[in-house]
């Protein structure tokens, strides 16, 4: 059984080469339609003159022409939001426009008065007119006018390529004044349920008649469309029998020369009807890519390629083919519909390298978090378990792959890992667990991800970031292999090898996303040396403050100067970061030997 983590690295690859052979179809559509959900294939440029379009004014009150020394001044007219501005008056006079918010103001008016700042005086002139005091210092206070632009500058990037579109990103194209839009093409996704026990024509079932509603279908058309939008065209495809070879078969077919991607649901488990991955390999010649998970629900899922389709055949169970949706078929629809950044493209000799890299960025569904549980649940002996529980973080009650209304009440998947011989059978309280926030709209990079991390086996290497401040001051190779080796004796302890240095690198280059633990070994100077240090915090997705504090007492029981050095420790892409001073290095790094194996343990969810 392959464990997730692998599945959904192979899912990636499979849709990255996809995209990778394939011409990208950019669309242009006209922007004043709705888009929402689209993502955006180009960046959008507020074109001339931006917006606001014209000198608007922030209040309700008077424009005024003039002024200065002068308090008084006479309503010549009003400008009403929407109104096009009055003819120019001469220069000199002192005059006033009635404004309200939003209106055009006259060109030759540079300040707009809040109207609970003037005086109307009675009518004075002998047409009736007024005349409004204003004193001097409420017009030197702000001007109440948004220039023209200043929301939106022309020539300013307003949306970036690969933007999805939302409400406000809608907006946004409107208030830019864009007429045609670039955007990726759609993804179509096609949604297939399998089994003789369906009903076809959707009437209430009879318990005579040993029939079920087909809800998967239901549920994943409704899913597609309300994590999507009009970035996916969910296609419709139906019920198949699952007597009849030819009829799967033909369904397939049909939906793979018209779809992107095709989930179906059941037919895949070890019964004499499941009969999915033979149609799949023997009457289509297709390609299984995996047949079987280590995962509880959803341990039948198959996923193979069809011609140039990508094919989920989930399990029947609602519950499994939700989550496994989630879990595997969303972050290809992600792929998809964003496309493939071709920014790191520049170098065919190293397409494998790309392809990693490209799995690595790719967007999962869900965000994490690591929780403690409220209750104790019961551990599976033979698969981790994504086990569902509402915002309190309670399960959602029995979790059997039928029981729909599992799903009904949850905030996210908790992942248990499975039982280990020797290990008490139930989650402990003082443990943390890791939760998948699956109806978090944020996306996270599998490369960030503690679910999906494949933990080395107990036993195996650590691979270690070497990253120095200081690189440039080392004199020779000689001088570098030295210090590398020091920091494999220091962090192997007695057991010689556990960690390998794979790489060497100064701070402005990114450590290998296959790192383990990165070691930081700062600068000389005190100043330079907490600069890194608090660039470092920033950046750890988690930070390990009492590890730290523990790498500062190892340092310091070497040179009591050292406590002035400050450290760091935490997480970034999965690796366990340690920011070390460069005085002092040795005894900070023994310090910290077995805790940082576990902290990499711990952040990662435990050994798969
Ligand atoms: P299978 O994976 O085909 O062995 O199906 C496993 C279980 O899921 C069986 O009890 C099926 O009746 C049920 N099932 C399969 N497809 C659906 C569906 N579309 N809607 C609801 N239940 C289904
Ligand atoms: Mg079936």
């Amino acid at each position: 059984m392959l464990p997730v983590p692998k599945a959904l690295r192979i899912v990636l690859r499979q849709t990255a080469l996809l995209l990778h052979q394939r011409n990208s179809n950019i669309e242009t559509t006209d922007a004043k339609i709705d888009v929402t959900g689209r993502i955006l294939a180009n960046d959008v440029v507020v074109p001339a003159p931006g917006y606001p379009p014209y000198r608007a004014s922030i209040v309700d009150g008077y424009a005024i022409q003039g002024g200065g020394e002068v308090s008084n001044f006479r309503v010549v007219g009003s400008v009403l939001a929407g109104d096009a501005p009055p003819a120019a008056r001469p220069s000199h006079d002192s005059i006033a426009y009635y404004v309200t918010t939003g209106a055009r103001i006259p060109d030759s008016c540079n300040a707009v008065i809040p109207i609970e700042h003037v005086v109307v005086l009675e009518p004075t002139g002998e047409d009736g007119s007024t005349t409004i005091s204003i004193p001097p210092h409420y017009q030197q206070q702000q001007p109440w006018i948004r220039p023209v632009g200043c929301d939106l500058p022309p020539g300013s990037v307003v949306l970036s390529a690969g933007t999805k579109l939302d409400c406000v990103g809608c907006g946004l194209l409107r208030q830019a004044g864009v007429e045609k839009v670039a955007l990726r093409p759609v993804v179509r996704v096609g949604v297939l349920s399998t089994g003789n026990e369906l009903r076809m024509d959707g009437a209430c079932c009879t318990a005579e008649d040993g029939t079920i509603p087909d809800v998967n279908r239901m549920i994943l058309l409704g899913l597609l469309k309300e994590s999507y939008g009009a970035a996916v065209a969910p296609v419709d495809l139906g019920i198949v029998r699952d007597d009849d070879d030819d009829k799967i078969a033909e369904a397939l077919h049909l939906a793979a020369t018209n779809c992107d991607v095709l989930i179906t649901t059941g037919g895949v488990s070890m019964g004499s009807s499941d009969r999915m991955e033979p149609v799949i390999t023997e009457k289509l010649g297709g390609k299984i890519h995996f047949g079987r998970l280590h995962m509880k629900p959803g341990k039948p899922t198959t996923f193979a390629t069809l011609g140039g389709t990508l094919v989920f055949a989930l399990p029947g169970n609602p519950v499994s083919a939700v989550v496994c949706t989630h879990l595997l078929v969303r972050p290809c629809i992600e792929m998809l519909c964003h496309g493939l950044d071709t920014s790191a493209d520049s170098n065919e000799a190293n397409a494998d390298e790309y392809l990693d890299w490209v799995v690595n960025n790719a967007k999962v569904a869900y965000m994490e978090e690591r929780v403690h549980l409220p209750q104790s649940l019961k551990l599976d002996p033979e698969r981790p378990e994504y086990h569902r529980v509402d915002y309190q973080l309670q399960s959602t009650g029995v979790q059997r792959s039928s029981r729909l209304i599992s799903l009904r009440d949850a905030l996210g998947l908790v992942l248990l890992p499975q039982a280990t011989l020797g290990q008490s059978p139930s989650t402990n309280s003082e443990e943390t667990y890791l939760l998948l926030l699956i109806h978090d709209k944020r996306r996270m990079p599998v490369g960030d991800s503690q679910h999906l991390r494949i933990v080395p086996k107990h036993g195996a290497r650590l691979n270690l970031s070497v990253v120095m401040a200081e690189m440039d001051k080392i004199s020779s190779p000689q001088q570098m292999t030295e210090i590398t080796q020091k920091i494999t004796q220091v962090l192997s302890g007695a057991k010689s090898g556990a960690v390998q240095v794979t790489e060497c690198i100064p701070v402005s280059t990114k450590p290998a996303t296959t790192a383990d633990i990165v070691v930081v070994i700062g600068p000389s100077g005190l100043r330079d040396h907490a600069k890194l240090v608090e660039s470092y915090r920033k950046r750890l997705s988690k930070r390990a403050d009492a590890l730290a504090l523990e790498v500062q007492r190892g340092a310091a029981s070497l040179d009591p100067t050292c406590p002035l050095y400050a450290t760091a420790v935490g997480i970034e892409n999965s690796a366990v970061v340690v920011v070390v001073p460069q005085k002092g290095w040795q005894s900070a790094l023994s310090n910290v030997r077995g805790l940082l194996k576990h902290a990499l343990q711990t952040f990662r969810g435990g050994t798969r």
